[in-house]
This record gives structure tokens, C-alpha cells and sequence, in this order.
């Protein structure tokens, strides 16, 4: 039924970078067998899902919706893709994002933009654009994404589904190709906060292959689930309200605000004074750890190769140049330049600083409050083509997914309702390092 779906929508919604129907039609198969014989191997077994083209599979090509990766078959699987396989769930394919998960529209892939499936005219968001559009557009029941800056809650944000930021740690990065190593994290992308949960149980297991996946117990996330908020306090950041907001945005976020009251739970204003500082912390962090990530294609070791090229750093020069979109050469710009001698500790260096005064604006709020609410992007999904050729206008729309990042917290978007035109908007929730199941449990009370 997803296949058949993916084959009357996706010309239209462009989703889908790969589809892989033999690979999920045999697992679908191996599954149904499991089933009849009343032995699943996960609540989850046979279950369609799809990857952002992000997370190396074995033997299907993997692009990292790049010109430079094309035609890389990957000769491993990333942990968690072992990890969906094992738990029986039939991988439907690879979706679609920005090069290298750069962007917040989906328009910095090297093939084609992804489209909203609530207006076709706009943008899914990004980079997990493909992932999030895909399971608004009933396409597949969930998808992995992965969120360096806002790219699983922004897009989930975009087309009225459920997206998670789990903490750094939480779920292993191996087999993800890195964009920025020390913000990364892979999280799922559902129609609903349930499904999310049940999902993130598939994914959230200490990974040895990670170095910096935290060995720590995993919940159970679907016991609490229903647990309400009554009794909570929910902390309300006023910085997360600044000038420049949609007002229609605005209003559905303070509407589910007053939800939350109504449902028992107590509203406590509460201030992250770095906030403003968070946007230019971001773009010097992300950038410098991408410029050095990136370094690792040079048309030696994977995908594009210039083979007309005269020695080694023609080689280099041709395949980068040819292989790389204007978006990826921007930020490798940027940051090899914040790390270069005598610039390091005056860019790279205070960055971190700051960063850390960021983390601590959270340290401190949670002393006071369960969890905060907040928008997840100031503006409803925008035109396709509207914000392409100004990237700082582009990159002010994750003012206030950024944070969360820095500071190392789960994040959370769940549908909270519309614009008058008809456009989806999410509801942010964050929570302290680890605290995925009462965020999941606070989405829940409001779906
Ligand atoms: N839009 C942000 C960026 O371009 C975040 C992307 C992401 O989370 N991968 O860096």
C-alpha cells in the first residue's frame, strides 16, 4: 500500500530520492512470516518506513543529496538503519534533504526540491524535508531524520507531523554522515507523538561504534505516555516570543499555551538571556566542524571523481568544485576561515564560550520548570524559491531551533495548528538532557 501510495504522490511531492522496492517487498514478506507465526521480532515488525538519504544502508546508494556522493554504495549500514532491520521494520527508501543537511528549505539538495504536501507551492522545510514530507504525505508510516540545528523539528514543524530531537548521546551516530559532529543527532519523524515513542524505542540503544553515545538505560517510552500534565510546570521563554514572529504563528502557540492550563499544568515565564546569541554561536560551530568533516571528499576515496584532472590538487580542485552546491562551499568558506591560525581562538574558541553560557540558560531554567514550550520556527512554511538566494534570511528562521543544540537537550515539534492560509505550525517542547518520555508525554496530553 505505501509503494502504491509513493507511486500515485511522489511525482508530485518529490520525496523520494530512491525507492528500494525489491529490498522492502522481501522484508515486508520476512515480516509477514514472523507474524503468522506469532513470533515478531518488534511491536513495530513490518512497519514502512524510509531514511533520509543521510544514513549509510548497505548496497543502496547514499547521496547525502550531493553531486559529490553520487553513485556511493555504502559497504555498511549505519547502526540505527541495523537497528530498524533487526526490529523488522521494511525500509521503503532514501529521502531527500539539503546537500549535507545544510539548509531549512530542502532547496540546497543537488537534485530537486522537496514540496509541502499541505501547498505544493512551498517548502517541507529542511534539511529532513524529505523525511517530514514523506510521512505528511502518507508515503510511509515514519521516517528517520537528523537535527544538527532544527532539521527534524522544523520540518515536522512544516507539514503538521511529529518530529524528535532526542539528546546528544542518545542515539548513535555511527553510519550518519557527519555535517556537524558535536550537534548531530538522529531522531523519528511520525504522524503522531505514539508512534514517535514507539520508534524512538527501536532507535535509542548505547552504541559502543559511537564514541560519544551515552551508555545509559533506555525507558520504556510508551509507559508513561499518557500521564497528562497536570501538576507540571511549563516553563514559557520570553525570548522565544521576540519581534519578527508571524502573528498567526504566534497565536496558534499561545492558543495551545492556554491548552496546557486548561489541561493542569502551570505556565511560569522564564528567561534564556543568550538566546540572541545563539544564531552567530550556531554559524561559526556548525560551519567550522562541517569545513573539517568535508575535507573528507576529495575524489580519492568516495563517490565523484574528476578523472580528467592533472595530478593530485587538480584532482581535488575539479571534484570539489564540481561535486560540491553553492550552500556546502559557503559553509566550508566560513569555516575554514573561523579556523585558521590566529582566527581560532577569536571565532572557533569564543563560540564555544558562549555556548557554554547557552547550555547554562537551561541548566538554570529547568531548576524552576519541568520543561519549556516554545514556536519551533518564527514563520509558516514559505514559498519554494522565496528565501533561496538570501541565506541570512534563510538561517534566521532557526532562531530558535539553534539552542537546543548548543545545549545539548531533546527537542520535540507537535502539530499545533494552522495559519488562516491553511499552513501547519508546530509547538516546541524542550526538556532537560535525558527526559525524552516526559516530553513525549507533554506532546501527547495536547495532540
Ligand atoms: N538549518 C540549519 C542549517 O542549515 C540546521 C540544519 C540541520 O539541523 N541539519 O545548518
Amino acid at each position: 500500500a505505501c509503494l502504491e501510495r509513493i507511486q500515485g504522490v511522489d511525482s508530485t511531492i518529490r520525496a523520494f530520492l530512491r525507492v528500494d522496492e525489491k529490498g522492502a517487498l522481501a522484508a515486508a514478506e520476512a515480516s509477514d512470516a514472523r507474524r503468522r507465526a506469532g513470533t515478531p521480532a518488534s511491536a513495530l515488525d513490518g512497519v514502512p518506513v524510509g531514511l533520509k538519504d543521510l544514513f549509510l544502508t548497505e548496497g543502496l546508494e547514499t547521496t547525502a543529496g550531493s553531486r559529490i556522493l553520487e553513485g556511493f554504495v555504502p559497504p555498511m549500514d549505519a547502526t540505527v538503519v541495523r537497528l530498524l532491520r533487526e526490529a523488522g521494520l521494511p525500509l521503503l527508501g532514501k529521502l531527500n534533504l539539503d546537500e549535507f543537511a545544510m539548509g531549512s528549505s530542502n532547496e540546497s539538495s543537488a537534485y530537486f526540491p522537496t514540496h509541502n504536501p499541505w501547498d505544493v507551492t512551498r517548502t517541507p522545510g529542511g534539511s529532513s524535508g524529505g523525511s517530514a514530507a514523506a510521512v505528511a504525505a502518507r508515503e510511509v508510516y515514519g521516517a528517520l531524520g537528523t537535527d544538527t540545528g532544527g532539521s527534524i523539528r522544523q520540518p515536522a514543524a512544516f507539514t503538521n507531523t511529529v518530529g524528535l530531537k532526542p539528546t546528544y548521546g542518545r542515539v548513535s551516530r555511527y553510519g550518519v554522515i557527519a555535517y556537524a559532529s558535536s550537534l548531530d543527532q538522529p531522531g523519528p519523524m511520525t504522524r503522531t507523538v505514539a508512534d514517535a515513542a514507539a520508534l524512538l524505542q527501536v532507535l535509542a540503544k548505547h552504541d559502543p561504534l559511537d564514541s560519544t553515545s551515552a551508555p545509559v538505560k533506555t525507558p520504556d517510552y510508551s509507559a508513561e505516555l499518557e500521564g497528562g500534565v497536570r501538576g507540571l510546570k511549563l516553563g514559557v521563554p520570553r525570548e522565544y516570543f521576540a519581534e519578527g514572529m508571524d502573528p498567526e504563528v504566534e497565536a496558534a502557540v499561545r492558543g495551545a499555551l492556554r491548552e496546557y492550563e486548561r489541561l493542569g499544568a502551570t505556565l511560569v515565564d522564564v528567561s534564556l538571556p543568550h538566546t540572541q546569541y545563539a544564531l552567530a554561536t550556531y554559524y561559526l560551530i556548525a560551519p567550522a566542524e562541517a569545513s573539517s568533516n568535508l575535507a573528507r571528499y576529495d575524489g580519492v576515496r568516495y563517490g565523484l571523481r574528476a578523472k580528467d584532472a592533472k595530478g593530485l590538487k587538480e584532482l581535488y580542485a575539479l571534484t570539489r568544485e564540481r561535486g560540491f552546491g553553492a550552500e556546502a562551499k559557503r559553509r566550508i568558506m566560513l569555516g575554514t576561515y573561523a579556523l585558521s591560525a590566529g582566527y581560532y581562538d577569536a571565532y572557533y574558541l569564543r563560540a564555544q564560550k558562549v555556548r557554554t553560557l547557552i547550555r547554562e540558560d537551561f541548566t538554570r531554567a529547568f531548576q524552576q520548570v519541568d520543561a519549556l514550550v516554545a514556536p519551533i520556527s518564527p514563520v509558516a512554511p514559505f514559498k519554494l524559491g522565496e528565501k533561496v538566494n538570501d541565506p541570512l534570511s534563510m538561517y534566521l528562521t532557526d532562531v530558535y531551533t539553534l539552542p537546543c543544540n548548543l545545549a545539548g537537550v531533546p527537542g520535540l515539534s507537535v502539530p499545533c495548528g494552522f495559519t488562516n492560509a491553511g499552513l501547519p505550525v508546530g509547538l516546541q517542547v524542550l526538556g532537560r538532557a535525558f527526559d525524552e518520555a516526559l516530553l513525549l508525554r507533554i506532546a501527547r496530553a495536547f495532540e
